[in-house]
């Protein structure tokens, strides 16, 4: 069973097992962009997967380069790219999982700060939520309702 806190910005899996299917499918398409993770100096697997309000589900992995700021994480990868290829519709759910290459067992998958801002413009830009699922930590999972709740105190296109 699914617990969520008491402002209700998110809610807590204690297992896998208890994260309902639809949540799920969305899972399994981040686990399977690990395949695409170029990743020869982390060693760090991550995959995402966005799905949108027309159905569309874009999945991505992360990126590395020698020159290390030049790469690109999984949950940008897969955020720009519907917005570059779907533009006008609404991305309704996030999900992100990690790994170290080599091992089957997740790690926490928690999105880094530049992911969270960029999950937070879009989320302003299409004046929806949008929610986050991802590993916290050995077992637990947590899927937030909105983007924003991952960066409190933000500064948005409205500051300008
Ligand atoms: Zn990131």
């Amino acid at each position: 069973m699914a617990r969520s806190d008491e402002k209700a910005t998110h809610f807590i899996y204690e297992k896998k097992e208890d994260i309902e299917d639809l949540y799920m499918l969305l899972i399994k398409k981040a686990e399977e962009a690990f395949a695409s993770s170029y990743s020869p100096y982390s060693n760090f697997e991550v995959g995402a997967a966005a799905l949108l309000e027309n159905g569309e589900i874009i999945s991505g992995s992360n990126q590395e380069n020698a020159a290390y700021p030049s790469g690109l994480c999984a949950e940008r990868v897969s955020l720009f790219q519907a917005g570059a290829r779907f533009p006008n519709v609404k991305i309704i759910r996030l999900a992100v999982v990690a790994k170290r290459r080599g091992e089957k067992e997740l790690r926490s998958g928690g999105p880094c700060g530049m992911c969270r801002q960029v999950m937070l413009e879009y989320e302003q830009k299409q004046s929806s939520p949008i929610e986050i699922i991802f590993k916290i930590d050995n077992e637990n999972w947590i899927r937030t309702k909105t983007a924003a709740s991952l960066l409190p105190f933000s500064f948005g296109k409205d500051n300008l």
